[in-house]
């Protein structure tokens, strides 16, 4: 049983609620353009989707990691290089990203370890210490979601201020954190006192979602690490290479590959350049060269095998969690039909 607080928003009351934020936050949500659901900054609360059956183009990681990026631009002024970054702006901003999903919201719990490493990133940092998270628990799922496998969903653990669960007219409110606390507060006419039976219709509601997922059986993470670290060198990881088209399509669709490309693009006059950031993807022949030419994953496998295993073993060895929140939205949009949950259960099937 849930042990967070909980409230009721009664569904009429949802824009009221976001149009006082956007009074003090920029508002991101699903959002329909062009026949297609995307996360993106909106400027009326109408535009908000509380209610999509259909997966959002990109995972909202494109919010915190833009796909592509100029972190600095320079200029040479005399004898001088001038450097402005959008540092500052990034601190200052406030953003409300409202109706994330409960796998979104565990992959942006793992960006964050990821980029706090070493010195820290300062832009992803910054946008996730920025960013108020107001999710949304599925009424459905996908033929591909299986987050209750890797313990992502369909409830967050952590890493939201407030999650909404929908109930026929109204949606049980769960309070994730004092920042969530505080908006609950300050909004009572919104935010009504839980019914005591509001608990047992979360449990209920996540038993039913649970039940409609094609999952591995769950096991524990530790047990498919060591079946991973068993299988490195069997043969089928061979068959999967030779279906692949190295297209990266799969990297480019998770919400918890983070691998970039940096470059410097320099302006005609050569005074002045920007450096640009791009996500990069470990399927691509060139994600590996180095200075001298030399390619250490010349083989498609082992290109393959290097996203899959960051996922469930060197994840584990470098921040402590494995880094796939079971989305499927990898093996949704494979053209070569390669689906992580297969792949899953040949490993632990030895
Ligand atoms: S999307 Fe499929 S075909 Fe493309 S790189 Fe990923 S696994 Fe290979
Ligand atoms: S590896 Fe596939 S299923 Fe796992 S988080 Fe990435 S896109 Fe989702």
């Amino acid at each position: 049983m849930i042990k967070k607080a909980l409230r009721r928003i009664y569904k009429d009351k949802l824009r009221l609620l976001m149009g006082r934020l956007s009074e003090e936050y920029n508002i991101f949500s699903p959002k329909l353009v062009e026949g297609r659901i995307i996360f993106d900054r909106i400027d009326d609360v109408s535009e908000i989707i509380n209610e999509y059956h259909t997966r959002p183009v990109l995972p909202v990681k494109k919010l915190f990691l833009p796909q592509r990026e100029t972190l600095f631009e320079y200029e040479i002024v005399d004898n001088d290089v001038i450097i402005s970054d959008k540092l500052d702006l990034v601190a200052r901003e406030k953003r409300c990203i409202f109706g994330v999903r409960a796998c979104d919201i565990a992959s942006l719990q793992i960006l964050r370890r990821f980029f706090s490493r070493g010195p820290g990133d300062p832009y992803v940092i910054g946008r996730l210490s920025n960013s108020m998270i107001i999710g949304i628990m599925c009424n459905s799922v996908f033929p591909s979601c299986f987050c209750h496998f890797t313990d992502s969903g369909p409830l967050p653990k952590d890493g939201f201020d407030l999650f909404l669960v929908d109930v026929d007219d109204y949606f049980i409110a769960i309070i994730g954190s004092e920042r969530g606390n505080q908006i609950a507060s300050k909004n009572e006419d919104i935010f009504l006192d839980a019914n005591k039976d509001d608990a047992l219709a979360i449990d209920n509601k996540v038993k039913e979602i649970v039940s409609l997922m094609k999952s591995p059986p769950v096991v524990d993470q530790m047990v498919l690490y060591d079946a991973f670290v068993r299988s490195f060198n069997l043969d089928f990881w061979e068959d999967y290479a030779k279906k692949c088209l190295s297209c990266g399509k799969c990297n480019f669709n998770c919400p918890t590959c983070y691998c970039f490309d940096i470059f410097d693009e320099v302006d005609l006059d050569l005074r002045k350049g920007r450096r640009v950031r791009v996500w990069d993807s470990c399927h691509f022949l060139s994600f590996t060269r180095v200075a001298s030419g030399e390619i250490f994953r010349r083989n498609r496998s082992s290109r393959l095998k290097q996203r899959v295993y960051h996922k469930f073993v060197y994840s584990v060895n470098d921040i402590g969690l494995i880094s796939c929140v079971g989305c499927g939205r990898c093996f949704e949009v494979c053209p070569a039909s390669i689906d992580l949950r297969d792949i899953i259960t040949k490993v632990l099937c030895g």
